[in-house]
């Protein structure tokens, strides 16, 4: 591990880690939790919440404000963008980067020093748009 991330790794914080890189589906902090429960009954909310917020701020996981909805957790930190459905609120990976390099474009625009950019996606999820076929 690197020097900068001298995170004390404890048990729970492990499990958390390895269950939220197991999944693709960029879990909030309720879903986690039902989904640790199995393992963990006697893990609190206010415990998975708390280490889901350590981990990103030591940027081992990513933490996904997107659109002012729940936030969403992911465990894998490479660069790709997201899809959010306009219904449901999940989201995807979309394995796609800007063509050209957008941050230094944005960066001549801006007194902002520029770290990085998001890009998200907005659509219909394939379950949702059956459900709109079945309702039209
Ligand atoms: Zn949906
Ligand atoms: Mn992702």
């Amino acid at each position: 591990m690197e020097a900068k991330n001298k995170l004390r790794m404890t048990k729970q914080r492990q499990v958390i880690l390895e269950e939220l890189r197991k999944v693709k589906t960029h879990p909030t902090a309720d879903d986690m939790y039902q989904m640790l429960r199995k393992k963990m009954p006697k893990i609190s909310l206010g415990t998975v919440y708390r280490n889901l917020e350590i981990l990103s701020e030591s940027g081992i996981i990513q933490k996904l404000d997107v659109g002012g909805t729940q936030k969403r957790f992911d465990g894998d930190i490479s660069i790709h963008s997201h899809v959010r459905c306009v219904d449901c609120g999940r989201v995807g990976d979309i394995d796609v980067a800007p063509k050209y390099n957008i941050e230094a474009e944005a960066q001549k625009m801006t007194d902002f020093e520029i770290f990085r950019h998001r890009l998200e996606f907005i659509g219909l999820c394939p379950i949702c748009q059956h459900k709109k076929i079945a309702v039209a």
